[in-house]
């Protein structure tokens, strides 16, 4: 490793601290506060030998492993909360019109679901401080 950048010709030391965002595998993660980089103390510049090199991207590998992870078990929780919700309007549907066709309960218990995403859809884009503000111009 050099001891002088090649950049600005100040002195290069090993470095390790926090907030350095690397980007592997089109995902954007933190080294590890504790992973020592050659760095150039005047300009910041890094320096990586292979061996350096190769050891960060197995770390950044092991963190891209885990928040795949993370997601999909996201995704799942997700998904069995969303079956378990339709289960419910499915129930409220079948208990609104007693003996209907299963085509219809189905229909009910889909809008009953579409509307709920409306209604909430409505509650976010409410923003009480723009209608105050909408009658103070007023
Ligand atoms: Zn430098």
């Amino acid at each position: 490793m050099p001891n002088k950048c090649c950049e600005c010709g100040g002195d290069v030391r090993k470095l390790a601290c926090s907030g350095r965002i690397m980007k592997h595998k089109n995902l954007e993660f933190e080294i590890p506060e504790e992973f020592e980089i050659f760095t150039c103390l005047n300009c910041g510049e890094e320096f990586m030998n292979l061996d350096c090199a190769r050891k960060l991207d197995q770390i950044l590998e092991q963190m891209y492993i885990d928040r795949k992870i993370m997601l999909k078990n996201s995704d799942e929780v997700h998904e069995q909360r969303a079956r378990k919700l339709f289960d419910k309007a499915w129930k409220m549907a079948r208990e609104e019109y007693p003996g209907a066709a299963e085509t219809l309960v189905r229909d009910v218990a889909y809008n009953l679901l579409r509307s709920a995403i409306l209604l909430a859809e409505a509650r976010c884009n409410y923003r009480p401080s723009s209608d105050m503000r909408l009658k103070e111009l007023k």
